[in-house]
């Protein structure tokens, strides 16, 4: 049975970690709040004090939490990852980060012989906690083969994206298509719904036709209800669109979709949205169709 650390028991951490004790894998788990982490020590986990003592001993290290800053800290140190990894254990990134960063951190662990994936996830809630995430690995194609069993008790398919960075590009062009669906998606729906078409008959018609799709049910309730239990928090969206800008500026590409979409996602955050699901950009548009309907008055 093969040992793995697990950082982060968050919303997607705490279902993968317990797919992965489902599957068999030995682990250790931390978390920076300790009783986020209970549920997968009951499931048989072992409790972590410090991602030192995650580390120690493990195979692989896989650390799952909000992005860059806090795989920073959860490496380094007295009491980091890298204080505790044994020789020739693997560190494996699915948190999502800038390809910039993944990039920098693979160069940083390359020169200290550490062997490291970037491999961050399309998949929400949901498909966390019934294991279909897809896992956008980049790195070495020999070291993502030898982790694969673990990937596929993760996920239902691991896209093999090319060297260390690709995977962080492939999440972020999946990401700016999310933003950008949920972004037109609500844009209608409000859109429709001003001009006093039943919310349930405007629903039911975007979803009878060839726009349906996974992520429009996923988010149906949400948009019927206005209310926005996180399955992916607002403010990671919010976040991954400002790499899929930074990215979209180094290589040149054009993002005038992402680039209207980030002001609608940054006016969420000051409104105190961050910690809702992206869905809650219904909200925000909501709120500026009132106020466009108070100036007219
Ligand atoms: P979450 O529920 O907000 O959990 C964030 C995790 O990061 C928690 O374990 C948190 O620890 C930890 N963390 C934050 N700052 C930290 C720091 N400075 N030091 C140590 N730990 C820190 O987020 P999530 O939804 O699970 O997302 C995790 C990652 O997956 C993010 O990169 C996100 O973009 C990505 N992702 C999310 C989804 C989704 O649908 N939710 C889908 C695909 C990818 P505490 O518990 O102590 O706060």
């Amino acid at each position: 049975m093969t040992q793995l650390a697990f950082l982060g028991s968050g919303i997607m951490g705490l279902p993968m970690s317990l797919n992965l004790i489902a599957a068999g894998y030995r682990l250790a788990v931390y978390n920076r709040t300790a009783e986020k982490a209970h549920r997968a020590v009951a499931a048989g986990a072992t409790h972590a004090q410090t991602p030192r003592a995650a580390a120690e001993g493990a195979e692989a290290v896989i650390v799952m939490v909000t992005g860059p800053e806090a795989v920073d800290e959860l490496l380094a140190g007295p009491d980091g990852v890298l204080a505790g990894l044994a020789p020739g254990a693997a560190l494996v990134n699915m948190s999502t980060v800038s390809p910039a960063y993944a990039r920098s951190l693979g160069a940083r662990l390359a020169a200290e012989g550490i062997p490291y994936l970037d491999a961050p996830v399309s998949g929400s809630k949901k498909p966390a906690e019934e294991g279909t995430l897809v896992v956008l690995a980049g790195g070495e194609g020999e070291l993502i083969e030898r982790l694969e069993p673990m990937f596929l008790a993760l996920g239902k398919r691991v896209v093999a994206c090319g060297d260390v960075g690709r995977g962080s590009e492939m999440k972020m062009a999946v990401n700016l298509l999310l933003g950008i669906m949920m972004g037109g998606l609500c844009e209608a729906f409000e859109f429709g719904a001003a001009c006093g078409i039943d919310r349930e008959l405007l629903l039911e018609t975007f979803l009878a036709g060839p726009l349906n799709c996974g992520l429009f049910e996923l988010k149906r309730e949400m948009l019927l209800a206005g209310d926005y239990p996180p399955q992916f928090p607002y403010k990671h969206m919010t976040k991954d669109i400002r790499f899929a800008l930074q990215t979209a500026d180094a290589a040149g590409a054009a993002v005038p979709l992402g680039h209207a979409l980030f002001q609608l996602y940054r006016e969420g955050i000051g409104r105190g949205l961050g910690d809702a699901d992206l869905a809650a950009l219904q909200r925000v548009l909501r709120l500026r169709g009132d106020a466009a309907q108070r100036t007219k008055e």
